[in-house]
């Protein structure tokens, strides 16, 4: 029996070059030369996730054989007695990414052949087409058009409407402030002017965000029924998931969810009950590829396809992985995409391509994807976060502008 290759040493590495906090996981082996990449990225609680690997998971996972992600995978979700927090589901994923990128290297593969091989040559995409009018929209969603792409999501204003138009009393705290009904009812005339304007050869999208009380959600889901969208995301928050099954009964608008779950019983009742019809977790959210391929397998057996979570709050090494499920998924159904700049091309490369609407993976052993660490500290160390919004936001002409488009 030859001698098992080891983990010698685990560490986060924390950078922004985006503006957006990433947490990626080197894992170092025995092996000279060897190593993988995982994707940690929660960018609103980056330093917990950070502590959570380098204090608690490297020091278990130093000497550990590294061909049993299995066991590590498992062993790493309960011994720390509670599990599936997104902390510490984030930190469990950029070690079994890591993992997966070793085995894949060691095998002199890729990570979608280790996971059953191409189903699909590429992934196909959808982008963000967003505006302050329904012409601005319009006119991204064309551009889109002529790049090729075949899903676009539309969204006129910000989440919950146009910031613009939002109401709040005196003295309110600076932070986010909706007006449901006023976006309920523009996104409605959204899309009938977008579906009228490039007809029907595309496939639309669009995202709640979570901002609509449920019943103000159903209403939206049937007022939009006549526009055929791909799907309606987020339309309901985690905890108001019964309402689901309302939903269903009162419409036929494709419902995806998921990008908020951390644990396996937020998901299983809607997909036993085939309440949604894209599953679309945040990967490293529920633990990395591990638990997500079981996830894509499970909704599989019930009609259910995938279109997991891909904002610029993902790291490009998890948007390796998204890519590498897709492709090895027969269930795959769309995968979002942020679009990354040259800058973060150059910081993480591999960076899989866009193509005429389609993500190529890279034919490279394991995950496909490195980082150029001296440039990546660069843009690292601490990054400052509006903790009373929640997100990182940058001030501009226009007030504030969402850096952390999902
Ligand atoms: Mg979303």
């Amino acid at each position: 029996m030859s001698k098992p290759i080891t983990i010698t040493n685990v560490r986060t590495i924390l950078t922004a070059p985006e503006t957006i906090p990433l947490v990626v996981v080197k894992i170092e082996t025995s092996e000279p030369g060897l190593y993988g990449l995982g994707c940690a990225t929660f960018t609103q609680r980056y330093l917990a996730v950070a502590t959570a690997i380098d204090q608690y998971l490297a020091p278990y996972l130093i000497g550990k054989d590294v061909a049993n992600i299995e066991d590590i995978w498992q062993t790493c979700q309960v011994n720390g007695y509670w599990r599936n927090g997104p902390i510490t589901n984030n930190a469990l994923s950029g070690v079994d990414m890591a993992l997966w990128d070793i085995k894949g290297k060691v095998a002199g593969m890729p990570v979608y052949d280790l996971l059953g091989g191409k189903a699909r040559a590429g992934a196909a995409v959808y982008r963000h087409a967003d505006g302050k009018s329904l012409t601005e929209v319009e006119e991204n969603v064309r551009k889109y058009m002529e790049q090729g792409l075949l899903y676009i999501r539309c969204q006129w204003g910000g989440y919950g409407g146009r910031i613009d138009q939002i109401k709040a009393p005196e003295g309110a705290p600076e932070g986010a402030y909706f007006d449901p009904h006023g976006y309920a009812r523009n996104t409605v005339k959204l899309f009938d002017h977008i579906r009228n304007a490039v007809g029907d050869d595309i496939e639309l999208l669009h995202d709640v965000h979570e901002r609509l009380a449920p019943i103000e959600a159903v209403r939206l889901s049937k007022n939009l029924e006549p526009y055929r969208l791909f799907f309606l995301e987020d339309a309901l928050s985690p905890e108001a998931v019964d309402w689901f099954a309302v939903m269903r009964q009162q419409s036929a608008t494709p419902i995806a969810m998921g990008e908020l779950f951390t644990h396996p019983q937020e998901w299983l009742p809607l997909i036993q009950n085939r309440l949604i019809d894209f599953i679309r977790c945040h990967i490293s959210t529920i633990g990395g590829i591990t638990p997500a391929k079981k996830l894509a397998h499970l909704c599989e057996a019930f009609g259910i396809r995938t279109a997991w979570h891909g904002p610029g709050d993902v790291s490009p090494v998890g948007h390796a992985a998204n890519l590498h499920i897709d492709l090895s998924s027969y269930n795959f159904g769309v995968q979002e995409w942020w679009g990354p700049s040259d800058l973060i091309k150059e910081v993480f490369p591999g960076t899989p391509e866009l193509r005429g609407g389609y993500l190529y993976a890279n034919d490279k052993p394991g995950l496909g994807i490195d980082i150029d660490e001296k440039l990546a500290a660069k843009y690292g160390g601490t990054i400052d976060i509006n903790i009373s919004i929640g997100y990182p936001f940058l001030h501009n002409d226009e007030g504030l502008t969402d850096k952390a488009k999902n």
